[in-house]
């Protein structure tokens, strides 16, 4: 793909598995919670207790939904202000468990290709990343490969909206058919892309059974694939 001059990358789930390092950093955030509120506020604290708050919150704010560390800060406030904390006191343990969650959800152990692929990649292409999640991708050792990242959090809506995708063209200085864009979600990822005219890779890291219609130009499996991708003709 000679016409390729750059390559923009999802994150989670296409880089690194996500779900157990969100599972973990959760785990890490209630623990410190129980060691600094008092016990009967926490007594319930569960994934489904917390989810069903935080799914009040998304309903109350959808404007909101596409930026999760404010989500799951308002559903810490709201948690503990639930369980009799004054807004002072919900918002300071709020911070604290944000803080450890944020701190932890970035220990995110990468694919077994994907170092190795960047490296090779990063030495011909300047790439970028643009994510939905909150990964702090340039404070994490990968990010020595990367230019730059956009988090839909500093945008006013996610992915599958443009709005990320011609900040990368724009700092990438490129024409959307220079692009290549890799990522996991269909939806996101490829049809966002997509609709920009921004080439495309579906990497189907759950190894699902590719649907015939999927708008993708190419479909990979590991992310080395992409090498012979990019080997290939237009
Ligand atoms: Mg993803």
């Amino acid at each position: 793909m000679k016409s390729i001059r750059a390559l923009t990358f999802d994150l989670d789930n296409t880089l690194w598995e996500t779900d157990l390092t969100i599972l973990k950093a959760e785990d890490a955030m209630a623990a410190h919670l129980r060691h600094l509120s008092p016990p009967a506020w926490m007594a319930e604290f569960g994934l489904d207790t917390f989810r069903a708050v935080r799914q009040k919150i998304v309903e109350e704010q959808p404007t909101i939904a596409h930026n999760l560390t404010v989500v799951r800060r308002k559903t810490l406030v709201r948690w503990f202000e639930n369980q009799g904390a004054t807004l002072s006191i919900a918002e300071e343990l709020a911070s604290e468990g944000f803080r450890i969650f944020y701190e932890e959800r970035q220990k995110v152990e990468p694919y077994p290709d994907t170092v190795e692929t960047l490296e090779i990649l990063a030495k011909t292409y300047p790439l970028a990343a643009i994510t939905n999640g909150n990964a702090d991708l340039m404070a994490m050792p990968l990010g020595q490969y990367f230019q730059f990242s956009l988090q839909s959090q500093h945008f006013p809506k996610p992915k599958p909206d443009p709005v990320m995708f011609e900040e990368a063209l724009k700092r990438l200085a490129i024409q959307p058919n220079q692009c290549l864009h890799i990522g996991d979600d269909i939806e996101h990822d490829v049809m966002g892309a997509n609709r920009l005219g921004i080439r495309t890779v579906w990497f189907n890291t759950r190894a699902q059974v590719p649907e015939d219609d999927v708008p993708a130009d190419h479909t990979i499996t590991n992310l080395k694939q992409l090498l012979t991708i990019l080997r290939s003709p237009d």
